[in-house]
């Protein structure tokens, strides 16, 4: 395959075959992101796309499951999207699952026809970067999106039957705003109700405009008990209607939880109050990673 730069996927795309189809990140503001920063944004041409599913195919014979990176391939045009998928089902008519990152952005700027259109043509999952539900952290961060842009992205996606995985990251409200960042994270969830969750922990990057506020001591990092905390209340604060499979397990975790809400989400509260009593079951700091 023919990859340009770093390639990132989500920790449950590890066995799919990977297909760049945008070169980088639309937004690329973030500023807790290092990911795309050596990466100037660009659509890839198609027929260069096409090529390396061909290729794909050549070598890999079967493939299962298909992550089109980079950041946000949703971000192309629905004609493009439809086209890339028609041929992606072709070169690989046994495929059961294509997924991609998208942003709120490009969601809201879909009709609801268009992302109907995408699920019939098979697009099963989009991974989106919620981060936080708090409103002045979606600021603070430079998100690019507000909490309403997120809830109603996430909402028409699950709503044209496209599963969603939204991310959030603990800790990215610091010691000033953890306990808006658990509870406003956890109501989002409520009204938007996703297909999964996954929670990362926060890990300051060195080429981040958040490593020199850490620097100069305007973001303070929690300690592994707040980050704890702060996901109790989080979990405290979700109550949703319909399945949500709930993920705590990425290498960034301090512990991790894994369960289906709203049945699990008892016993997932108790396991943490269980670890806040008990510091020990906390992963040591030297085996935390991106
Ligand atoms: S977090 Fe996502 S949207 Fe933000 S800069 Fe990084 S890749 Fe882009």
């Amino acid at each position: 395959m023919r990859y340009e730069g770093t390639i990132y996927r989500p920790p449950s795309e590890a066995r799919s075959l990977i297909i760049q189809v945008t070169i980088g990140c639309s937004h690329n503001k973030c500023t807790f992101c290092s990911m795309y920063k050596d990466k100037t944004f660009r659509v890839r041409d198609f027929e260069d796309v096409l090529d390396d599913l061909k290729m794909a195919k050549e070598a890999y014979g079967r493939v299962d499951r298909i992550f089109y990176a980079d950041g946000d391939a949703l971000c192309l045009s629905n004609e493009k999207l439809l086209k890339l998928l028609s041929e992606t089902k072709r070169i690989f008519p046994e495929v059961k699952r294509i997924t991609s990152y998208g942003s709120p952005l490009d969601v809201l700027r879909k009709t609801d026809e268009e992302l109907k259109a995408l699920q019939k043509a098979g697009l099963d999952m989009v991974y989106i970067g919620a981060e936080s539900g708090d409103e002045e952290i979606l600021k603070a961060i430079n998100k690019g999106a507000t909490r309403d842009e997120i809830i109603e992205g996430v909402r028409r996606l699950e709503k044209a039957l496209i599963k969603t995985s939204v991310t959030f990251i603990s800790g990215l409200g610091g010691k000033k705003n953890f306990k808006e960042h658990g509870i406003n994270s956890g109501t989002m969830i409520s009204q938007m109700e996703p297909s999964y969750v996954g929670l990362l922990t926060l890990m300051v990057e060195r080429n981040t405009p958040l490593y020199e506020d850490v620097k100069e001591g305007t973001f303070k990092l929690l300690s592994p008990l707040e980050v704890m905390e702060e996901t109790l209340l989080l979990l405290e604060n979700i109550n949703v209607s319909k399945k949500c499979v709930f993920r705590s397990n990425h290498a960034s975790n301090y512990f991790s939880l894994r369960g289906d809400l709203p049945q699990d989400k008892d016993r997932m509260m108790n396991e943490i109050k269980e670890v806040i009593k008990s510091e020990g079951m906390l992963k040591d700091e030297r085996f935390r990673m991106l």
